[in-house]
Formats: structure tokens, C-alpha cells, sequence
């Protein structure tokens, strides 16, 4: 069921304030925060929302739904890929994205900068890295980090603007406290490594988002406290 756009925007402004909380007690600037509103399974409905409330970037995790749903949408908004990539759809991802946040294999890489040059542009990517240890997620191992982002650095269709994680699913705070404590001290020895700022952070989500801020996220990625929970998602 589509709700009004009324209870989207009471939502939206729930999510800021809880947003702008969670700064204001790390003693973080709340401008340093983004919302990314993720509207994977939900109609064109769910992106036009975001756009008419002023959010300016939507999430969604696979290419084909993406593309489709753009093509019903006519807002200014950043598109960002969440989901898994597999190479087979880069090109197609390179083209339609303004972002890809779930970069995590060489490979992967150097098919995005092919499909990149290809459409003549540069692509902006997150590297996604396993920072919990989960092995129910995508990502690079924290070890294989550094390794990662020299190939992405070496690829000049592709402009590297830092990481992502996905906490595993536990019902111990812990957890998320320690996966997004590591995928921020990942970013800062790659930082002082190889001397490249990797500013975003896209970390947090509708039941961690306190956490990830605390630990210095610039990117929450949030669906189901913006838009209800989901539908089922669609047969691939
Ligand atoms: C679905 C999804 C989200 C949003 O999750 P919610 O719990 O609904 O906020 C964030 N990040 C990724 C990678 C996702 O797949």
C-alpha cells in the first residue's frame, strides 16, 4: 500500500531529528550527515517522495529495478547502487548510477572503469568491505582493503569517495558498534597510506544509525523508517 506523502514527510522528519540527536551527542555537525533514502522494492512513488521532501540522493540494490523505476521518475535525484553488482551488470550500472557503493573485487573494478570510459564519464564508487566479519555479506575483508583501493586509485574512469559496510544482523548492539569502529579505522590508515581523503562513510541504517554516527558515519542509508517496511521483493 502506498501511504501519503504525509506520514513520508512526518517519517523524513523523524529520521533528521534522529539524525541531528545522534551528532549533537558525538559532537558531530549535523551537514556532516547524509540521508540516503532507500527505496528498493517500493514503486516510483517512494523516490518522488524523497525528491518532493528535498532529499537529493535515493539507494537502491538491484540494477534492473533501478533503471526501470528511474525511467518513471523525473526529479534531480542522485542515483546510488547498494546492492550487489555482479560484473555482467556494470556496464549497465555505469551508465544508470551516480554512484556504486557495493564495489568489492578487482574485477568488479576494472569492469566499472571499462563501462565508465565506455559512457564517457567518471564514476564515483564506494569500496564495500566486510567490516564485520559476516559471513552472510558481501564485501572485502578488512585485509584485503589496502590491495583494493590501489586498484581503484591505478583506474582513471573511477573517482574512489570512500567506504561502505553493512552490520551484521544481531540483536547485540556490540556488533554494530564494532563494525562501524572498524570500517572507520580502515578509512583512516588508508587515509594516511595513501594519502586520499575516502571522506564518505556510508554506514548505518534504520535499526543502527545512532551507532554508525557515533563512529563518524557521513552516509546513513535509510528505508524502512522513511517508507514502512517493505514488499516482498520482486522474482529477480
Ligand atoms: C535495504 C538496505 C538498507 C536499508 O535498510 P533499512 O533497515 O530498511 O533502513 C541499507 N543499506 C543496504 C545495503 C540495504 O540493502
Amino acid at each position: 500500500m502506498i501511504p501519503d506523502y504525509s506520514t513520508f514527510a512526518a517519517n523524513a522528519e523523524a529520521v533528521l531529528a534522529q539524525i541531528a540527536a545522534a551528532c549533537e551527542r558525538s559532537g558531530r555537525d549535523s551537514a556532516e550527515v547524509s540521508l540516503l533514502a532507500v527505496t528498493k522494492t517500493h514503486g516510483a512513488w517512494a523516490p518522488e517522495f524523497a525528491a518532493r521532501f528535498g532529499l537529493a540522493s535515493v539507494g537502491e540494490n538491484r540494477v534492473q529495478e533501478a533503471v526501470d523505476k528511474k525511467a518513471l521518475v523525473d526529479a534531480p535525484l542522485r542515483w546510488e547502487l547498494i546492492g550487489h553488482l555482479q560484473s555482467n551488470k556494470a556496464r549497465l550500472a555505469a551508465a544508470h548510477f551516480d554512484r556504486v557503493q557495493s564495489v568489492d573485487s578487482g574485477k568488479l573494478l576494472q569492469k566499472l572503469n571499462t563501462a565508465a570510459d565506455a559512457a564517457g564519464r567518471k564514476l564515483a564508487v564506494l569500496l564495500q568491505i566486510n567490516a564485520g566479519h559476516d559471513p552472510a555479506k558481501f564485501g572485502a575483508d578488512l585485509d584485503a582493503a589496502p590491495a583494493l583501493l590501489e586498484v581503484a586509485l591505478s583506474l582513471p574512469h573511477l573517482q574512489v569517495d570512500g567506504l561502505m559496510t553493512i552490520a551484521p544482523l544481531s540483536g547485540d548492539p556490540a556488533v554494530a558498534q564494532r563494525t562501524f569502529a572498524n570500517l572507520r579505522s580502515c578509512r583512516d590508515a588508508l587515509r594516511a597510506q595513501f594519502g586520499v581523503p575516502l571522506d564518505t562513510l556510508s554506514m548505518g541504517m534504520t535499526g543502527d544509525l545512532d551507532a554508525a554516527i557515533a563512529a563518524g558515519s557521513t552516509q546513513v542509508r535509510v528505508g524502512t523508517a522513511l517508507f514502512g517496511h517493505r514488499p516482498p521483493a520482486p522474482p529477480s
